[in-house]
């Protein structure tokens, strides 16, 4: 028998082993298993070696050796198809405790076949001339080929039944390696003297290597710091183990390099990296947008570790330290406050935009209340993005009454969600979230459109109607194709565009003023009208009425409500309605609920009303039931 082939099979796993060592790894639980797939691999064919050269020497040593030694090279292949096992099931038992409760059994049935493999015969098969041993065989290998195949069945069972659970590369590695095991023992079966089944086995661990378990892969190629996917694999773990951890994220936002010289920054840079490259006791990791992960396994340290990377980056770089680089600092003391890799991910997203909650060092501590805001947040922007895409944005109607024509003249059209549940969720919910997420412009076409579809359906001077009012959200006046949209909308269902006047309000001003009034001078030609809504917010200003092309003025519910309840408020008022109506422009007065209140606006001149005293916003089909019944009562006090 020759070892030439088997001595190749050591070569290639001692080089794979140099350089699998040589790079930087992180504890992934993946990387433990593959370690022990690799030393089970490399013990067979050693014991393959050595068994084949005590074999041939069994007349020197003694027989009981050579077939001592035989019998532990068959158990090693044990040992390697249970590390097989245990390595297709580190992705499935994300905890050590189910693990090992499933790894068990087949523990026991490995120990059964090592006392069975010793305690049983073992046989030589001559070659022609009965000097050469060519193969060994009886009723020792048969136990260990049993064992063997019962775990080989055990990996193949789980790859079907698990498979969402497993990596689809490792299944793919795993097959590949196994697939160069048989088809090698087929071969070495038919050729006896061809002994390639080790050699296999090391080509299949090379194919595991440079597949899935080489850590160049988790590395970033710029800065050699671990990349994201490291970063992913890693806290994947903590999780599913429920360790704790803190993790301080670095962000160079645009301005953190504006105190260094232009020239100097790509070496103020490198010198960061080669800082963060020498931090000990933690998983530094760069990703795509240039934010620095930095995670403590330990949460108990990181504070004095936190303070201790500030104070370093407030101490300058360069040469004398005179470059100084201000990034943002994103600080979660505790992981577990969270329970997701994706929802790190998410948080740091979330919080990068928050420029408010930083402090003036630029530094933000996430404590759990900014997680549970955080995640309302995500659980309202998923209940838009749900309602968008199964058609349950609704559309409600509150009526507007004219104290000169005395009847409903135009209603405001206010949006809704239907939830899972058939509620109702007001805009109050998810309003502020869908401009923060851009949404808005969605939710604002399915309102717009909506409103056309009613305004065609029943057509307003059927009732005595002359415009609805639509909502313009602070992102939608910002969008410069809003009025384009929005006139091809009105074309697509031939609707007179003197029928809509969309409310904007002030602070859609501060934020792109030019697209805004862009916007709205290509919707006035066209022939929309435009009213001020949220007057007597805090923010209103009477230059602004005089700046904007508004025909009406909406005061707010709160103006309204001060009126009545503050004698200053009063005078505030009655100078604004004196000066609105000097400029020519209508009043609407929102948040009206008692017959007091209403007269008391009418007394004042106010032109129209809004409220409760009239009307809740009602959805489409009761909107038009109320209509019905003015138009019904008018008749009736036209006839007496
Ligand atoms: P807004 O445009 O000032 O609308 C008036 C709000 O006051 C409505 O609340 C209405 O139901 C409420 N209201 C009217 N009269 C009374 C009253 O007598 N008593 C009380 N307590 N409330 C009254 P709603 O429908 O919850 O809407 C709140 C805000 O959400 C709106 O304030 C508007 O800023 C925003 N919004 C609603 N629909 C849309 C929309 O389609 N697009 C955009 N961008 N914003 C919308
Ligand atoms: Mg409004
Ligand atoms: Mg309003």
């Amino acid at each position: 028998m020759h070892i030439q082939i088997q001595c190749c099979g050591v070569v290639l796993m001692l080089v794979l082993f140099y350089f699998y060592m040589r790079q930087k790894r992180i504890a992934l639980e993946t990387q433990k298993a593959f370690l022990t797939v690799f030393w089970a691999s490399f013990i067979c064919i050693v014991f393959d070696i050595l068994s084949i050269i005590v074999i041939q020497q069994r007349h020197v040593l003694s027989e009981w050796f050579a077939k001592f030694i035989a019998k532990t090279y068959l158990i090693t292949l044990i040992g390697v198809a249970v590390s097989a096992l245990g390595y297709m099931c580190v992705d499935i038992y994300a905890k050590r405790e189910d693990y090992w409760h499933d790894m068990r059994r087949y523990l026991v049935l490995c120990a059964v076949g090592v006392v069975g493999t010793y305690a049983a015969p073992l046989y030589y098969n001559y070659a022609a001339d009965g000097a050469e041993v060519l193969y060994t065989f009886g009723p020792s290998v048969y136990v260990t080929y049993g064992v063997s195949l019962v775990l080989f069945l055990r990996i193949f069972y789980l790859m079907r039944k698990e498979k969402a659970r497993i990596n689809p590369r490792r299944r793919e590695a795993v097959c590949l390696w196994l697939a160069a095991w048989i088809v090698a023992s087929q071969i070495q079966f038919m050729y006896t003297n061809v002994l390639i089944v080790g050699y296999a086995g090391s080509i299949g661990i090379m194919v595991l290597y440079l597949k899935l378990e080489n850590p160049e892969t988790n590395l970033d190629r710029s800065t050699g710091l671990f990349n994201s996917g490291a970063l992913y694999q890693y806290t994947k773990q903590l999780f599913a183990k429920e360790r704790d951890f803190a993790a301080l994220v670095i962000i160079f936002e645009n301005g953190a390099y504006q105190n260094v010289h232009l020239e100097r920054r790509g070496s103020v840079r490198m010198e960061i990296i080669e800082y963060l490259l020498k931090l000990t006791d933690v998983l530094v990791s760069k990703n795509a947008e240039d934010e620095y992960f930095i995670l403590f396994a330990d949460p108990e340290r990181a504070e004095a570790k936190v303070k201790e990377i500030r104070r370093r980056f407030q101490t300058g770089w360069g040469e004398g330290g005179t470059s100084l680089v201000r990034p943002h600092w994103l600080y979660l003391p505790h992981g577990s406050i969270i329970d997701q890799t994706e929802n790190l991910l998410y948080l740091v997203r979330y919080f990068r935009q928050e420029e408010k909650a930083f402090s003036e060092n630029d530094f933000l501590c996430i404590d759990k209340d900014s997680v549970d805001r955080m995640e309302r947040e995500r659980e309202v922007e998923q209940l838009i993005m749900d309602a968008v895409e199964s058609d349950r944005v609704e559309v409600f109607y509150q009526p507007i009454f004219s104290t000169a024509e005395q009847r409903i003249t135009s209603a405001e059209a206010l949006v809704r969600i239907r939830d899972r549940e058939d509620q109702i969720v007001p805009p109050g919910v998810f309003i502020d979230i869908a401009e923060e997420s851009g949404m808005i412009l969605k939710l604002g076409e399915i309102v717009f459109e909506e409103v056309c579809r009613f305004i065609r359906k029943h057509p307003l001077e059927q009732y005595g109607m002359h415009y609805i009012e639509v909502n313009l959200s602070v992102v939608q006046c910002a969008y410069e194709n809003l009025a384009q949209d929005y006139i091809r909308i009105m074309e697509r269902y031939g609707i007179d565009p003197g029928c809509i006047n969309l409310e904007i309000t002030e602070s859609a001003s501060t934020n792109a003023k030019k697209t805004l009034l862009g916007n709205m001078q290509n919707l006035m030609e066209y022939g929309v009208h435009f009213s001020l809504d949220d007057f007597g917010t805090g923010q209103s200003n009477l230059n602004y009425i005089v700046d904007m092309p508004v025909d009406i003025v909406k005061f707010d519910r709160s103006m309204t409500n001060s009126y009545f309840e503050n004698g200053k408020a009063k005078y505030v008022m009655e100078a604004a309605i004196h000066m609105i109506h000097g400029m020519n422009l209508e009043i609407v007065s929102e948040g009206i609920e008692t017959k007091e209140q209403y007269q008391t606006m009418e007394d004042l001149g106010i032109s129209h009303i809004q409220g409760y005293y009239f009307s809740k916003p009602l959805p489409e089909d009761e909107f038009i039931a109320f209509l019905e019944s003015k138009k019904a009562e008018q008749g009736e006090t036209v006839c007496c």
